[in-house]
């Protein structure tokens, strides 16, 4: 594995891939390990093996396999929001190859404790904190209402972004 090129995944479409090496067709819900090398073998990022592990413990025909033996052993689910809404939330600017329509970036919502995303193409030169706040808007706050926490990392201009939506950072 060592001297093989692996490909550096971007945050939009690690999913997809974790997708593709978990439940596609010739893949049939491999455990955690078996999912985790499969990917390794091509894909790399960060947070590989933690997400490797995220995305099995949601996957629905997989939880549904073990609901009854981790119900009867007790075991809380650590990923579980209490109902289920946009309780806390991220965000990533994410650049991409240009697109025909001129669109170079993508507006990235995740749902810490689904993973769901919300996904907006935008312009990275056109991205301001107002037009960051209107895609909250209408893909989050709409829908969920104000999440409890939003999460953002040192970057000056996310602060900006979330200081906008009210939040305490
Ligand atoms: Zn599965």
């Amino acid at each position: 594995m060592a001297d093989k090129y692996r490909i550096c995944v971007p945050t939009v479409a690690r999913k997809e891939v974790l997708r593709e090496m978990h439940d596609a067709p010739s893949s049939g819900h491999f455990c955690v390990d078996r999912t985790y090398i499969r990917a390794a073998q091509d894909f790399t990022w960060k947070s590989l093996r933690q997400d490797v592990e995220w995305f099995v413990s949601t996957c629905g025909p997989c939880q549904r396999n073990k609901a009854y033996t981790a119900r009867a052993r007790g075991i809380p689910n650590p990923l579980e929001a209490p109902d289920g809404r946009w309780q806390a939330v991220a965000l990533d600017l994410v650049s991409l190859a240009e697109s025909a329509a001129g669109y170079d970036a993508a507006v990235v919502f995740t749902n810490m404790f689904t993973k769901q995303i919300f996904c907006a193409p935008v312009r990275m030169k056109g991205t301001t904190a107002e037009k960051v706040a209107e895609l909250f808007i209408l893909h989050v706050f709409r829908t969920q209402g104000l999440p409890k926490v939003l999460l953002s990392d040192r970057d000056s201009r996310r602060q900006v972004y979330f200081r906008l939506l009210g939040a305490t950072l």
